[in-house]
C-alpha cells in the first residue's frame, strides 16, 4: 500500500444536497483512503457562487456524518482560496500559457459557423482561437489556457485510471483553449481543483466517472504549474431509473438517510463491493464502513 503518505479527498459543490450518486464517490474515496492507511479530506467547492445554495455545505457535511464519513482534517472552502487561484493564473500568464479573451458566446458561435466545423463536446464548444493572437480592440472578458499544438507541443494527454485502465485525450482537438477565469470573474473549476489538490497534498483523486473527461485538462495544468500529479480513479456512474445520469443540476433526489446503512449498502453495490458485506446489518454505520474496507483493499489496495 501507499502507506501514511496517501491523502484522498471528497470535493462536493454545494449546489444541492448529496444524491445517491454522490455517495458512491464519497464512499469510494473514503474506502480508498482507509485501504491505503491514508487520510481523507473534505473540500467544499463553492467557487461558482451563483450556483451554490446557501446552507447546502452544512447539509452535505451532515449527510456525510450521518453515513459515518468524517474528514481527518478541517474542511476547506474554496471561496477562501481566491488568492491562490490568482497566483496560479499569474504564474501561467508569466510563462506565456494564457491569454485574455473578449469573445461573447455569440462571437464564438459565429466564428464556428464561419469555419463550418464547430466541434461540440458535452455541450461545450471547442473555442475557435479567435483571441489567441490578440483582442482586436475588444475588452478582455475571460482568461484562457493555450491548448493549441501548432507550435509542435504534443497535447495528447495519456493517463491511467485505476478503475478504467489506460485513457487518452487530444486536448487540442477535443477540448481546445479552455477557460481558467470566467467572464463574470469567477474561477474555473479546472484551475481551482488543481491548485487545491496540490495545496492539500492530495495523492489520489477518487471521484465519479462524470468528471473523468476533466482529468486531462487537470493533468496538463499540473504539468504547466510544476505540481505533482495525483493518481486517478473514476467510479461508475449511478443512473436514475429512467437511465439519465443523476445530477444535482437535474434535480436528483437528495439521499434518503432515514436508514444510512441502506444508503451505504446501495452505494456499495454500485461499487461492486462483496455481497456478504451488503447483507449484514451492523450495529452502526462505522461498523458497516469498517467491514467494507477489506473488500475494497483486495481490489484497489495495492494499485
Ligand atoms: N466539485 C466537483 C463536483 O461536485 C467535484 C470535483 C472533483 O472531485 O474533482 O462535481
Amino acid at each position: 500500500t501507499a502507506g501514511p503518505g496517501y491523502i484522498g479527498r471528497f470535493a462536493p459543490s454545494p449546489t444541492g444536497p448529496l444524491h445517491a450518486g454522490s455517495l458512491v464517490a464519497a464512499l469510494a474515496s473514503w474506502l480508498d483512503a482507509r485501504a491505503h492507511g491514508g487520510r481523507w479530506l473534505l473540500r467544499i467547492e463553492d467557487v461558482d457562487g451563483p450556483r451554490c445554495i446557501p446552507g447546502t455545505d452544512r447539509l452535505i457535511l451532515q449527510q456525510l456524518a450521518d453515513c459515518g464519513l468524517h474528514a481527518d482534517a478541517p474542511v476547506v472552502w474554496q471561496s477562501t482560496r481566491e488568492a491562490a487561484y490568482a497566483q496560479a493564473l499569474a504564474q501561467l500568464g508569466a510563462a506565456g500559457h494564457t491569454y485574455p479573451c473578449g469573445c461573447t458566446r455569440k462571437d464564438i458561435a459565429q466564428a464556428l459557423a464561419a469555419q463550418g466545423h464547430g466541434r461540440e463536446r458535452f455541450g461545450e464548444t471547442v473555442y475557435p482561437g479567435t483571441c489567441r493572437a490578440g483582442l482586436h480592440g475588444k475588452p478582455a472578458r475571460a482568461w484562457r489556457l493555450r491548448s493549441d499544438d501548432s507550435d509542435g507541443s504534443d497535447l495528447h494527454i495519456a493517463w491511467h485510471d485505476r478503475w478504467r485502465g489506460p485513457q487518452r485525450q487530444n486536448l487540442t482537438q477535443e477540448v481546445g483553449d479552455f477557460v481558467l477565469r470566467r467572464a463574470d470573474g469567477l474561477w474555473a473549476y479546472q484551475l481551482a481543483v488543481v491548485v487545491d489538490d496540490a495545496w492539500q497534498g492530495v495523492t489520489d483523486v477518487v471521484r465519479g466517472a462524470d468528471l473523468a473527461d476533466n482529468t486531462p485538462r487537470q493533468r496538463h495544468l499540473q504539468t504547466l504549474l510544476g505540481l505533482p500529479q495525483p493518481r486517478h480513479l473514476h467510479t461508475p456512474l449511478v443512473l436514475a431509473a429512467d437511465g439519465h445520469k443523476l445530477s444535482k443540476q437535474n434535480g436528483a433526489a437528495a439521499l434518503d438517510l432515514a436508514d444510512p446503512q441502506a444508503a451505504l449498502r446501495a452505494a456499495g453495490r454500485a461499487l461492486g463491493l462483496d455481497a456478504a458485506d451488503q447483507r449484514r446489518d451492523w450495529p452502526t454505520v462505522d461498523d458497516w464502513l469498517r467491514a467494507a474496507v477489506p473488500g475494497w483493499a483486495a481490489r484497489f489496495g495495492s494499485g
